[in-house]
């Protein structure tokens, strides 16, 4: 069938050919889906987005009409589309539930090392052949007590990960699996537990309308002085100006993030020529305890192959009209 690829990057077009490009007629366009771009899915029988795609209702509407009849989108999370309108126009969804949660996982745990072990300021001093090292200071990961928040596909494997360094884990769920206990030793207990006990909070939940703004100033203050805070979920989960509050006064006393609330038109592009103006993530950038990378928690070659390799299966059990178990 004919399948239009929205958002296209660099880093995923052989893959996407190699895989898509088997059963299907694939075009693709550096455009994101917006209400100005939909057209542009005329003549087209499915799309596939991406995470910074807008698929609202209306959106989906004018795809509707112009003919489209699958929607599938490379990522995980989708909270970028509107499920609930897509049901009632009739038309079938698919994302990528489990491409690589080891990928993810590494990622946060990375960014706790950085930031604990100030591994970038140390490389910029070494530049400037300066190999003082008053102000490099970390901790011990062993013994430290990490909250895991969210432990699905990304949250367990973090926490095994973790419990390698012999870091006491405690894990929030509203689902809570405890077969989590047979392979490493993790305690499921209250959200207010993990924020009174952690010495690092790592997020793994979906954006939902629960989960908005969960990291807030009321929950920041429970948090013990001096909280290192990872967040590779979705940026929505933070309420960014509570945490650059936090920053200020020493509460925050580390902060990772893969992720920003308004990340849309910034991750992903090169504004290496642009005035900034987002003067938000422009002051999180002046932070020198505050690590920032663009959504690239899931960008290894693993997930990169999975991501396209599951993204033609979804097409092709829409094609042939079969149950597609990763449809939404
Ligand atoms: P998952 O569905 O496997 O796990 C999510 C877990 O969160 C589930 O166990 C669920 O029960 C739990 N949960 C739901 N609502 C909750 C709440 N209110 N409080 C606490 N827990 C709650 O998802 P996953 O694949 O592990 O992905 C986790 C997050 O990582 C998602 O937000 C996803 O969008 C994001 N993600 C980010 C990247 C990246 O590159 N940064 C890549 C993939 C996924």
């Amino acid at each position: 069938m004919k399948v239009i690829v929205f958002d296209i990057h660099g880093f995923e077009c052989d893959s996407l050919k190699k895989h898509l490009g088997k059963n299907h007629d694939i075009t693709f366009v550096d455009a994101k889906l917006s209400e100005h771009t939909a057209e542009l899915a005329k003549g087209f029988d499915a799309a596939v987005v991406f995470i910074h795609d807008t698929v609202s209702s209306a959106v989906l509407g004018s795809l509707k009409q112009i003919g489209i009849r699958f929607l599938v989108t490379r990522s995980a999370g989708f909270n970028h589309i509107d499920l609930e309108a897509a049901k009632q126009l009739g038309l079938r969804v698919a994302n990528v539930p489990k491409y690589s949660p080891y990928a993810v996982a590494e990622h946060a745990v990375a960014l706790m090392l950085v930031l604990n072990r100030k591994i970038i300021r140390a490389h910029h001093r070494l530049m400037d052949l300066n190999f003082s090292l008053n102000g490099l200071v970390g901790f011990d990961m062993h013994g430290k007590t990490v909250g895991i928040i969210g432990v699905g596909n990304i949250g367990r494997i973090t926490a095994r990960i973790l419990c390698g360094f012999g870091c006491k884990i405690l894990c929030y769920d509203i689902k809570p699996d405890d077969s989590l206990k047979k392979e490493c030793s993790v305690n499921f207990t209250t959200l207010d537990e993990i924020y009174h006990n952690s010495d690092i909070i790592t997020l793994h939940a979906p954006l939902n309308s629960q989960t908005r703004y969960m990291i807030n100033k009321e929950n920041i203050s429970k948090m013990k002085k001096g909280v290192m805070l990872i967040n590779t979920s979705r940026g929505g989960l933070v309420n960014t100006r509570d945490v650059i509050a936090a920053i200020k006064s020493g509460q925050i006393g580390y902060l990772g993030l893969d992720v920003y609330e308004e990340e849309n038109d910034l991750f992903f592009e090169d504004h290496s020529e642009d005035i900034l103006q987002d003067d938000v993530i422009a002051r999180l950038m002046t932070f020198p305890n505050v690590l920032i990378t663009s959504h690239q928690a899931f960008l290894t070659m693993e997930a990169i192959d999975n991501i396209a390799r599951t993204t033609a299966e979804n097409l092709d059990c829409f094609e042939t009209d079969k149950k597609c178990e990763n449809a939404l």
